[in-house]
């Protein structure tokens, strides 16, 4: 089944024009690979990717000359564009992690090392080789998140399973790509447990939900 939830234009733009950190691209890459929308989003933004570069050097442009050429660029991600076809299943191999993810936590989901983080509820983390950090999350069926807000840079691709929560449905091979202020508390849906992927920009920061929590201890 096709992808609802899509990356968005922006993280798109920057992720064509070398912008995002590695840790980003490995979950861009986890749903272009999946999603034949995105992939052809994708081939527009390439095209305009390196202008935006360009846009980088001040002697090119004023400020908000700048603006409405970003402006500009996105409108056209969405133009509707032919969808190249699916790449083809590498390999059948069930115990097989995501090839964008083994860099992070290896090829086998057998040989993951979970970690306890609550009832229901284990992750593995991982430095990436920026300095950002990558979240295997897996939360057991029928499960009620905390409310969480999400912080500048975090982009979360669901692996397996499922969730919902006020922005929707969340299914396997959606992504959540989120806005800074966006808060909500997922519950995953019952059967199968939820497996996401997250990839956080800044180095020994928790994750949004976390990071909450701890404010009113630390005064943060
Ligand atoms: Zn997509």
């Amino acid at each position: 089944m096709s992808p609802r939830h899509h990356l968005d234009a922006a993280t798109l733009v920057s992720h064509a024009a070398g912008a995002l950190s590695p840790e980003m691209s490995a979950v861009v890459a986890l749903h272009l690979a999946g999603c034949a929308e995105c992939r052809a989003s994708l081939a527009r933004a390439d095209a305009i990717g390196g202008v935006l570069v360009e846009q980088q050097h001040p002697a090119h442009a004023q400020g908000a000359q700048h603006a409405r050429l970003r402006d500009a660029m996105l409108a056209r991600l969405d133009e509707p564009a032919p969808q190249p076809a699916a790449p083809a299943n590498a390999d059948g191999d069930p115990d097989r992690l995501p090839a964008p993810l083994h860099p992070y936590f290896g090829a086998s989901w057998r040989a993951l090392k979970w970690r306890w983080m609550g009832p229901g509820m284990h992750y593995i983390r991982t430095l990436g080789p920026s300095g950002g950090t990558m979240l295997l999350l897996r939360i057991g069926p029928g499960r009620r998140m905390p409310v969480h807000g999400h912080q500048g840079s975090e982009l979360t691709q669901i692996v397996r399973g499922a969730y919902d929560d006020a922005l929707g449905h969340f299914a396997a091979g959606d992504v959540a790509d989120l806005d800074a202020d966006t808060e909500h508390q997922p519950v995953t849906a019952p059967g199968e447990a939820c497996i996401c992927v997250s990839a956080l920009d800044a180095p020994l920061r928790f994750p949004g939900w976390f990071a909450r929590r701890l404010q009113p201890l630390f005064g943060i």
